[in-house]
């Protein structure tokens, strides 16, 4: 098929191959976008066998979803590349991507790349992540309902986690040191569903291989559980963007400074769009599919009206 602006190799490259930007490629390649998905392989919850909540998914492991994924997307065309973007840059109607000594040129960018999830440093929670410590009782609290569930507060956001998790057990202890002091009316609160708090800081998760029998406090006290859940500090892999400036907001309830992107994932930047935790870091998988679609659609919508200006001989600088 005729493609419009030949200055680019790509009308489309999308930053990230997890859920987020291989949604976004699938309605770009179907959309007849040339397409380059980059990725570094080291989706966020690649620490977990199996995921839950995850519509037609349900119980599969992370790794086979993202594998299919890349098959479904070759399917229309788009070329998936192993690599780390380093930098980008504005050449205004082009974007340039610099990746692992090599330069891509592009009309848009989906960036999809994901979070990290910097983890309490208490001993034994982080070779732990992903079985029997976890972040978010959507994907797995039901595997441990019923259960012995400690909430390891990390900020003062970990108080409604403590509320959250007592909805899968009625056997729930907070260890309250990280919220920063407790409020006596949310004590009262949480006391009146029978939530267990624990003052004394964390030191040690124990347990055979990567299952939780207790936690062990700086008192030296060791309170038996089945199950930690805990909220690691959200950092967004956004550093390539740096040179561009794009607008930032802060998150609440002290999730940190993250790119701004509307509901399609448009960001302050014309030509970029971004989807999935990398903007919002309480998707979870079926969240950011759907958000990397809504970008996938918003970037062909926009490259389609400007195709037509292009090929009109209609886009004085100005409108671009
Ligand atoms: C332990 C754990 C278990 C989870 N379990 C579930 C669950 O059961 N159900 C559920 O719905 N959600 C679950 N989640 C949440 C899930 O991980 C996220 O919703 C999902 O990964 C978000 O998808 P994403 O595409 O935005 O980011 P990611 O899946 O993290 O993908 C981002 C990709 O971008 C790549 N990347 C980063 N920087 C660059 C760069 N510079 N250049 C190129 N590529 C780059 C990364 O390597 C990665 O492959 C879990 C999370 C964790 C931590």
């Amino acid at each position: 098929m005729e493609t419009v602006n030949s200055s680019a190799s790509w009308d489309v490259i999308v930053i990230g191959g997890g859920a987020a930007g291989l949604s976004a490629a699938l309605l770009l390649g179907r959309a007849r976008r040339r397409t380059l998905v980059i990725d570094a392989g080291s989706p966020r919850n690649r620490f977990a066998a199996h995921m839950h909540g995850v519509l037609g998914n349900e119980g599969a492991s992370p790794s086979g979803l993202l594998r299919r994924g890349r098959e479904e997307v070759a399917g229309y065309g788009v070329e998936t590349r192993d690599g780390a973007v380093a930098g980008v840059r504005d050449e205004g109607d082009v974007l340039v991507v610099a990746v692992d000594g090599a330069e891509e040129r592009t009309r848009a960018l989906v960036v999809a790349s994901g979070i990290d999830d910097d983890l309490p440093a208490v001993a034994g929670l982080a070779e732990r992540w992903g079985t029997s410590v976890l972040h978010c009782p959507y994907c797995h609290g039901w595997e441990v309902r019923d259960r012995r569930l400690a909430v390891l507060a990390t900020s003062p956001a970990s108080l409604h986690q403590a509320k959250m998790v007592r909805q899968w057990s009625d056997d729930v202890v907070l260890f309250s040191a990280g919220l920063g002091g407790l409020d006596p009316s949310d004590e009262r609160l949480l006391r009146a569903r029978g939530i267990e708090i624990v003052a004394s800081p964390a030191v040690e998760v124990l347990g055979e291989g990567t299952t939780v029998s207790a936690i062990r406090t700086a008192d030296g006290a060791e309170i038996p559980v089945d199950a930690v859940f805990t909220g690691g500090r959200p950092v967004p892999h956004d550093g390539f963007l740096d040179d561009l400036r794009l607008a930032r907001a802060d998150l609440p309830s002290g999730l940190g400074s993250f790119v701004q992107a509307d509901a399609t994932g448009r960001t302050s930047h014309p030509r970029i769009w971004a989807a999935g935790n990398v903007v919002n870091p309480m998707a979870t998988v079926p969240m950011a599919i759907g958000a990397g679609a809504m970008a996938g659609a918003g970037v062909n919508g926009t490259l389609v009206e400007e195709d037509f200006r292009l090929v009109a001989g209609a886009l004085s600088p100005a409108a671009r």
